[in-house]
């Protein structure tokens, strides 16, 4: 790897998201090159903000829920024991150990939305993540946060989570996510993959057009309209 070679980003699963399931091309602009500038947010992006900022702020105790929330709340209605944490941001090291979320040598991060402890059982955990778009179920993202959590609480053995629809005002499928031997194995084959054609350089990461260009942020790309 020569010095001009763009450093290799935490695993998160944005990033790998986006490298699998939306468009090599728009990952190596957004996280590796990190050549695109600062993005304005959109009405949906500033919306996202909102609901994450605000709920922070209420599952941890700061602040009463705004007016715009309160048809959310039966959401985030939990018994009087279960212990609520909100944006728990984690990392983890190469090795699987756990580190700060900033750390220099970080190799994953993710930020929690919901962490549930349920100290009746403390083998137990919930996640909950907050979503404001289309409904997609798709546990991968609950999985990568559930071996962040292991990583940093190794006694865990069950560990379920979902996703609270917003716009539909429902909460989600509850995922079994403790299998987390099994979402950490893909995780690295993705990691190794980018890995190798990082050595290649931007050409390697291909574009994938689709329906989505319209609302890429990479609009040097010749399939951006
Ligand atoms: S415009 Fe389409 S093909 Fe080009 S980088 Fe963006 S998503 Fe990929």
């Amino acid at each position: 790897m020569d010095a001009s070679t763009p450093k290799l980003p935490a695993v998160s699963h944005t990033f790998h998201h986006t490298f699998d399931k939306i468009c090599p091309r728009q990952a190596w602009h957004r996280f590796i090159a990190r050549d695109l500038g600062k993005q304005e947010p959109t009405k949906q992006m500033a919306w996202g903000l909102h609901v994450h900022d605000a709920l922070e702020s209420y599952l941890n105790g700061e602040k009463a829920l705004p007016a715009n929330l309160q048809p959310y709340a039966h959401l985030y209605q939990f018994p009087n024991d279960y212990v609520i944490r909100a944006e728990v941001h984690l990392g983890m090291l190469e090795n699987g150990a756990p580190c700060n979320f900033y750390d220099d040598n970080v190799w994953a991060r993710g930020v929690l939305d919901v962490l549930i402890a349920l100290p009746q059982r403390p083998t137990c955990a919930l996640l909950i993540d907050h979503k404001t778009g289309k409904k997609r179920e798709d546990a991968t993202e609950l999985r990568v946060h559930a071996v962040l959590l292991k990583a940093h609480k190794p006694e865990l053995t069950s560990i379920k989570g979902w996703y609270n629809w917003l716009a539909l005002n429902e909460m989600g499928e509850v995922h079994d996510l403790s299998d987390t031997d099994e979402t950490l194995t893909t995780m690295r084959k993705t990691h190794d993959r980018i890995s190798r054609l990082l050595l290649l350089g931007r050409e390697a990461f291909a574009p994938r057009q689709s329906g989505l260009c319209p609302w890429c942020p990479v609009h040097s790309c010749e399939f951006h309209p």
